[in-house]
């Protein structure tokens, strides 16, 4: 057994049985036990007190668009993988589209594979893409590693990656199922969307009236139809619209094999306040009123909601025009997305414990990491250390991501990262990020 090299300890580390005073024993890069905070010290091991500082398992974001290669002028892994490690996130798991190419067979897995590999700062792994035509790579792509497959059910928004018909969905729907895997779904029904009124511009209300709740809660209810039918397992991104809940809530009793995501700008921005113009704030599905989001919270009070994650979706500065019809539709928050809920959870008298559980324990389950996700022997050292009293006001030419847009901007938010630990060592201090040590996850590794 290796020996202890690091005892990490605090008045308060979040455990899966709670927040306690306790010392993480880590050896070989793993948490070899947590015991209480007087244990003694081990020969040789480092002492790292924080103090009442929150020591939280690393961030689970099982939603990013690295977008490299090929888009690299939007993101790349090496900002990207800064940007999450200075955000307390320690896995990313990489969307299959808006890089060229796109996740779609093995071999182009590889390529991406080949370049993440020297740039990953966090650990990073990748979904697949479900296309038309494309059934007979989900096997292949399966074994090789991927954690799953995504779909749209409506156009994504780049031509590399055309959305399934129905048809076309439940053959991959099919297939997957076949293998015991997980189809990830965007789902907007495209004839929902094709009747809402289009209106370009720079007016908030015309994009809302453009993306309708209805084009949601219809593909959920078809996609739930679907893995009913099929006995596979689907799961619904980036969910926008609260009218679903009860759908998903009421399939998840019945024991379709159904989960649910939604995102941190949907639970703390509302189109209220959106200015015209600031498009910044697009992307689809929408952020909706007030009365929406605090629909959503409910959802994730009980429980409907299985996890929190970025849906970081960045572009360069100038796709993000003044025209909410053709400026690119995504959101830049991966540095954000933890002080970002956390703001709105404390006032909403939620608890750090209920933050971990949406947005490490519950994406890791999701994605099937089993190393990762919690505080607890066997599990990898990846910790955040949260000053969650402490407050910062949002300046995006303090982010790591590759463009310094977001919809955060000037936003005063609760918790400050102090550090960041991936298998046990530290990868950020006080703002400072270490050489990448990062490493490429596949399925069941
Ligand atoms: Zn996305």
């Amino acid at each position: 057994m290796p020996e202890v090299q690091l005892v990490l300890r605090s008045t308060r580390v979040v455990t899966p049985e709670g927040v306690r005073a306790a010392a993480v024993f880590v050896a070989g890069g793993e948490i070899e036990a947590v015991l209480p905070y007087e244990a003694e010290v081990p020969v040789g091991a480092r002492l790292v007190d924080v103090g009442g500082d929150v020591v939280m398992p690393g961030l689970v974001d099982t939603h990013v668009h690295v977008n490299d290669p090929g888009r690299t002028e939007w993101e790349g892994f090496w900002t990207a993988t800064r940007a999450a490690a200075a955000g307390g996130v320690t896995t990313l798991l990489d969307m299959p589209l808006n890089s060229l190419p796109p996740t779609t067979t093995v071999g182009n897995l590889r390529v991406k594979q080949g370049v993440a590999r020297s740039k990953a700062h966090v650990d990073v792994g990748f979904w697949g893409g479900a296309l038309p035509g494309n059934v007979k790579d989900l096997r292949p792509l399966y074994e090789a590693g991927v954690f799953g497959f995504k779909c749209f059910l409506s156009p994504s928004g780049v031509e590399e990656f055309p959305e399934l018909d129905q048809e076309q969905l439940a053959r991959s729907m099919a297939e997957i199922a076949g293998l015991g895997g997980l189809l990830i779904v965007h789902a907007e029904d495209p004839h929902h969307l094709a009747e809402a009124p289009q209106r370009s511009g720079g007016r908030y209300a015309d994009f809302l009236a453009s993306r309708p709740r209805d084009a949601e809660n219809a593909a959920i209810a078809h996609l739930i139809a679907q893995a009913r039918r099929l006995g596979a397992r689907v799961h619904v991104l980036h969910l926008s619209s609260a009218d679903a809940l009860p759908l998903i809530a009421a399939a998840k009793r019945e024991g379709v094999g159904v989960s649910v995501e939604s995102c941190p700008h949907f639970l703390t921005l509302t189109a209220e306040e959106v200015p015209d113009g600031a498009t910044e704030f697009k992307c689809c599905p929408p952020i909706r009123e007030a009365v929406n989001r605090d629909a959503l919270w409910a959802g994730l009070a009980d429980g409907t909601i299985d996890c929190v994650v970025s849906d970081h979706s960045p572009c360069t500065m100038d796709l993000k025009t003044g025209d909410f019809a053709s400026a690119w539709g995504g959101i830049s928050s991966l540095q954000l997305g933890l002080p970002a809920m956390w703001t709105e959870a404390r006032r909403r008298g939620h608890s750090l414990e209920d933050v971990v559980r949406w947005m490490s324990a519950g994406p890791a389950a999701l994605a099937g990491l089993s190393r990762k996700g919690a505080i607890e022997a066997g599990r990898d050292a990846d910790f955040v250390v949260l000053a969650p009293e402490e407050s910062f006001t949002v300046d995006p030419a303090g982010l790591q991501h590759r463009n310094q847009v977001t919809a955060y901007a000037g936003k005063t938010l609760h918790g400050v990262v102090r550090s960041t630990w991936l298998r046990g060592t530290r990868i950020v201090a006080d703002g400072v990020i270490a050489e990448p040590t990062g490493r490429l996850l596949e399925r069941n590794h």
